[in-house]
């Protein structure tokens, strides 16, 4: 293992929307690291994915809102609709987001998720990137370093590891065996996820305005579609490339579902499209034409299976290995919340080592990982919470949940909307160590420590 240095090398665990976030801030911070992918090559599964104006000042920060701005389109407001017994489609409510940018600066974005992963991953230089590298164990040390062992035999050495391998995180299970074994891992991180619905979703092809009727007015548009043939919720988006990302969840019972199978099934998983089931495939949509038109518009190797599971777990780092991302809050996607945590995590643990990268001792180390979990915890929390509620509006199946549904879609007052969304919006931290976008909103913007390392390395060079 390595003797303690003081300038740290970073090993980073999973190359998903977290953990190339982070290494486009290690990266732009001048901070040895490397990637270890178990995927042998980038995939193009998932639907669509949308990030709120929490993140853009970094991603403008890091260079990438224009590369964004080509492979998104602004959300402006969703509709919400309800199939009628006899097949209707009606019009639940609407949500408005259209002021985002005056409060904020920006839009909300929505895009392919692969487009996304694709963009970020360009940024990233491709020799710090190891595909085809299943992280097999970890072992670490105060004192030495981490050392990781992968699935092509070797092994690999550095100072701080970062576990953002997803839900399933082989790194937390890990840590959290280690920890068990010395009596300080609590009991609620040792239990499992609750594991609430299962997805089926796709991107198509280029979709021709013929082929699917109304369908160039609505492809400028933004539906989600709240369909009561339960369990069922179906929804779509429209992206860029005349695309559509859809989406049918099916709300699971605990008593069909043991955590072996959401296990086996959890991660982006490839689903042959024509093993959906035929009254997952009837469900219409507002663009006319069915989900099952949508199906037959996407590439067969695009159509994905995936879990939706929660827990906000409690130990985030111990001596030299910290996680992020989904591996220690794994939200439901209703509220489009979890990417969006992944990349604030990134930003505040990048923060948080850029300080320390001058004297990389233990100590600066475990104080680094405890200014990252004290910042990032409290909001992480408050976010698995809206994640919760939101599933409950758009996808909750009882009669309580339509009437929830119909009064805020319908008779929340404005001004009551806006001060929800000009809190949560307010949390827009940056890279401490470049220069800082200004405020572009009329909305206010939580303080943000700065970085002393930064004031000192700007004097010496004034
Ligand atoms: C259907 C759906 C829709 C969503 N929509 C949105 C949205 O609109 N907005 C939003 O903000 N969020 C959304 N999310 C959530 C978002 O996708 C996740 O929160 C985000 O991808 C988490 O990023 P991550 O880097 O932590 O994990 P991931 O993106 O899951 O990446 C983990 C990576 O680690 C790799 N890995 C795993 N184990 C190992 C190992 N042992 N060795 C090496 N590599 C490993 C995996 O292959 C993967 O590449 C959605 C999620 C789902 C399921």
């Amino acid at each position: 293992m390595l003797v303690a240095p003081t300038k740290p090398k970073v090993l980073i665990i999973g190359a998903g929307l977290g953990g190339l976030t982070m290494a486009i801030l290690l990266e732009k911070a001048s901070i040895d690291y490397e990637i270890f992918e178990r995927s042998a090559a980038p995939r193009a599964l998932g639907s669509a994915t949308s990030l709120t104006p929490n993140v853009l000042p970094l991603l403008e920060q890091l260079g990438l809102l224009e590369g964004l701005r080509q492979i998104s389109k602004k959300v402006l407001g969703c509709g919400i609709y309800q199939e009628a017994p006899e097949g209707d489609l009606s019009k639940v409510g609407e949500s408005n987001v259209s002021e985002y940018e005056a409060v904020c600066g920006y839009h909300s974005f929505i895009m392919a998720r692969p487009d996304l992963h694709t963009l970020l991953l360009s940024h990233v230089p491709a020799h710090k990137v190891h595909f085809g590298k299943r992280v097999l164990s970890i072992s670490q040390d105060d004192d030495h370093g981490v050392l990781i062992r992968t699935s092509d035999g070797k092994t690999h050495e550095g100072d701080i590891l970062i576990g953002c391998d997803g839900a399933y995180s082989g790194v937390r299970q890990s840590l959290y065996k280690n920890l068990a074994a010395e009596g300080l891992l609590p009991a609620s991180d040792g239990e499992d996820m609750k594991v609430c619905h299962m997805s089926i979703l796709g991107t198509t092809e280029h979709v021709d305005p013929k082929q699917i009727p109304a369908v160039a007015e609505e492809l400028s548009r933004c539906d989600a579609i709240i369909g009561y043939n339960k369990p069922h919720t179906w929804r779509y988006f429209a992206v860029p490339g005349d695309r559509i990302c859809w989406r049918v969840d099916v709300q699971l019972d605990s008593k069909t579902f043991t955590h072996t199978d959401a296990f086996k099934n959890s991660e982006w998983g490839s689903e042959a499209s024509g093993s959906i089931e035929d009254d997952w495939r009837a469900f219409r949509v507002p663009i006319g034409g069915t989900i099952g038109d949508l199906i037959n518009l996407t590439p067969q190797e695009s159509v994905s299976k995936v879990m939706l599971e929660e827990k906000l777990y409690t130990t985030w780092y111990h001596s030299r290995t910290v996680l992020m991302g989904d591996a220690c809050h794994k939200m439901l996607p209703n509220a489009g919340r979890g990417a969006v945590n992944a990349m604030l995590d990134a930003v505040i643990l990048a923060n948080a080592i850029y300080e320390i990268a001058d004297d990389a001792t233990p100590e600066n180390i475990l104080a680094a990982f405890k200014g990252y979990y004290k910042e990032r915890y409290a909001h992480a929390k408050t976010d698995l919470e809206s994640s919760q509620f939101a599933a409950r509006l758009l996808a909750g199946q009882s009669w309580t949940d339509a009437i929830l549904r119909k009064v805020l879609f319908n008779f929340m007052p404005t001004s009551l909307q806006r001060k929800t969304y000009e809190k949560t919006l307010s949390y827009r931290p940056q890279a401490s160590f470049l220069p800082k976008i200004p405020n572009r909103g009329t909305g206010p913007v939580v303080a943000q420590k700065e970085s002393k390392r930064y004031e000192r390395e700007q004097a010496k060079d004034a």
